[in-house]
């Protein structure tokens, strides 16, 4: 199922997309959804993020060319940090360049969203606390990463969380491509099999930290081909299979 969280003309639902049109689903759209019997054409709803996770859990580093490209090893365990919810946006959405940054990086990433709450999963179940997937950009303020050197003001700035824009629920997020294009031009083309922890070991990791709850998400880490934003410019993020998260950039 392709899940989106809409505005619509009453208000704001978790809808079920079906081809152009949008199915109200009734109270949250985890476990088995019901519907309300509401439909709307799609054109005459505008997508949110599709998602309003209690945390997102960032893995720096799960790539090994993009490791390398900002001088790190590949660390043996996941790397986990985390973004405040505040920062989500969605699909259209302006991300807003802070003036405490002088360099604000897009990272193009799949994101896992948790269906329900865990806690201490095993790699082998792991896939059954999955929702589905989304994509995300793990916007980063690069170099506040390095002068702070934990990354909660780096990665936690208003805005630097888009996501979207939409879920599915039935989707193999073993093998597929990433892709960043800044203002059209490909910055980053990357595959998830080169993850160096792949899905099952990043949930048991983290759940093994921090009980998940239903919508939190997992970033799992961004390809080669980082690089700075400027406002005016556009940041497309695109995964096969789940669309393209599209954002204007802006000063703040
Ligand atoms: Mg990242």
């Amino acid at each position: 199922m392709r899940i989106a969280r809409v505005a619509h003309p009453q208000g704001v639902a978790f809808v079920a997309v079906h081809g152009e049109e949008a199915a109200e689903i009734a109270e949250h759209p985890f476990g088995t959804p019901t519907f309300t019997g509401r439909k709307w054409p799609l054109a005459d709803v505008r997508l949110l993020a599709p998602i309003l996770p209690t945390k997102i859990i960032g893995i720096g580093r799960n790539y090994a060319d993009h490791a390398a490209e900002l001088g790190n090893e590949v660390p043996a365990e996941p790397l986990v940090f985390l973004k405040p919810n505040t920062s989500v946006i969605g699909p259209n959405v302006e991300i807003k360049i802070p003036a405490a940054s002088q360099r604000v990086d897009f990272e193009g990433e799949l994101a896992v969203i948790i269906g329900q709450p865990c806690r201490e999963v095993p790699k082998a179940k792991a896939m059954s606390v999955v929702m589905g997937y989304t994509i995300a950009n793990d916007v980063t303020a690069r170099d506040l990463q390095k002068k702070d050197v934990q990354f909660t003001r780096a990665k936690g700035f208003d805005t630097f969380c888009p996501m979207g824009p939409f879920i599915e629920t039935e989707f193999d997020p073993s093998d597929v491509r990433v892709v960043t294009e800044l203002d059209g031009e490909v910055k980053q083309d990357g595959r998830t099999s080169l993850m160096v922890h792949d899905i099952p070991a990043l949930i048991e990791y983290v759940s093994g930290v921090m009980t998940l709850l239903p919508g939190d998400v997992i970033l799992t880490g961004t390809p080669a081909g980082v690089g700075p934003m400027a406002a005016g410019q556009t940041v497309s993020v695109t995964v096969d299979g789940l669309g393209t998260l599209t954002n204007p950039v802006a000063n703040r």
